[in-house]
């Protein structure tokens, strides 16, 4: 990677827009693309706000931010986010046969030494590099919520997944200011799996009765220190995202552990997705 390394982020949702700003603070000209208008647009505003507010918080400087600003850029199309590009971050819904449609493009389209990252949270990585025509340049990169914040990369090693791309991944991580895990491909990774499980028992003890969201958050934030409380987490996450991971995991992993509540499929027909929808456990004004 050059002096100014270039990224593309494909999918401008809640962690896409997030991606977006942490590359364009850590010096990468970063061309997103979204195929809804709307979430291109969404997307581009909240990157370029959250640089500004991480630069009234301190995070970064007054400087970074408003380079970081002329280094976002709206795509059209695969093909001009990721014209030149270093690094591609696929952000796009936790569904495989979507994320295939996208690598399969992304490889048509994109340079020749390009790291092809994709930000899934469960879904396997083998299987999506297996797709594609450059099976060894696809990694996991899993970024947490919300990507300026929070510390930790997951990377994830897919069989094919070439020492050079997992050197330029961690490298890439690295630049972005973050600690690294090193995963091999498995349903869940290190993290998910752990986190699903919590958040479907959770959800089965608000079923039951067994407390209020807001009681067991607090069980497990003032018992057990965890900075936020599984129901609300579950809130920012979105419930739609984390029921598509509860599913692909009970049908990789099988027993009780990850089969997805009532409970959870009812909010997500509701359209109860947690913070983005105003609704979920909890209400949000
Ligand atoms: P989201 O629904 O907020 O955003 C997904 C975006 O992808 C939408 O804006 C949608 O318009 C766009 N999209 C749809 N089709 C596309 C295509 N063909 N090409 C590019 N973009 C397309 O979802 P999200 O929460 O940002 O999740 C994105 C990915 O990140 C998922 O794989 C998810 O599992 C993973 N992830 C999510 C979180 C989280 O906390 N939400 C955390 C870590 C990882």
């Amino acid at each position: 990677m050059d002096a100014t390394p270039k990224a593309a982020v494909l999918g401008a949702g809640t962690m896409g827009h997030g991606i977006a700003q942490l590359l364009a603070q850590s010096g990468f000209v970063t061309r997103v693309y979204d195929p809804v208008p709307a979430a291109l647009e969404g997307g581009i505003a909240k990157a370029r706000a959250g640089l500004k507010i991480a630069a009234a918080k301190g995070k970064i400087s007054e400087e970074t931010a408003r380079e970081g600003e002329t280094r976002i850029s709206a795509a059209t199309d695969i093909a001009a986010a990721s014209a030149g590009a270093d690094l591609v971050v696929e952000a796009g819904p936790e569904q495989l046969a979507l994320k295939i449609e996208i690598f399969r493009e992304l490889c048509r389209v994109a340079p020749e030494q390009a790291v092809l990252a994709t930000n899934t949270s469960s879904l396997s990585v083998t299987e999506l590099a297996a797709a594609t025509p450059r099976p060894a340049q696809v990694v996991g990169m899993h970024f947490f919520n919300p990507p300026p914040a929070m510390k930790l990369v997951e990377i994830v090693r897919a069989e094919q997944t070439s020492p050079a791309t997992l050197a330029a991944a961690r490298a890439a991580a690295t630049r972005m200011g973050k600690e690294i895990v090193e995963v091999r491909d498995s349903p869940g990774f290190a993290s998910s799996r752990l986190g699903i499980a919590l958040a479907m028992e959770a959800i089965r003890m608000v079923e039951e009765g067994v407390a209020s969201p807001a009681d067991i958050d607090r069980a497990m934030e003032l018992g057990y220190a965890h900075p936020m409380g599984p129901l609300k987490l579950t809130d920012l996450v979105g419930l739609d995202v984390r029921l598509a991971i509860a599913e692909y995991l009970d049908r990789e992993l099988g027993g009780h552990r990850f089969h997805p509540p009532q409970l959870l499929r009812r909010l997500v027909r509701a359209g109860k997705l947690g913070r983005k929808t105003g609704e979920g456990f909890y209400k949000y004004g």
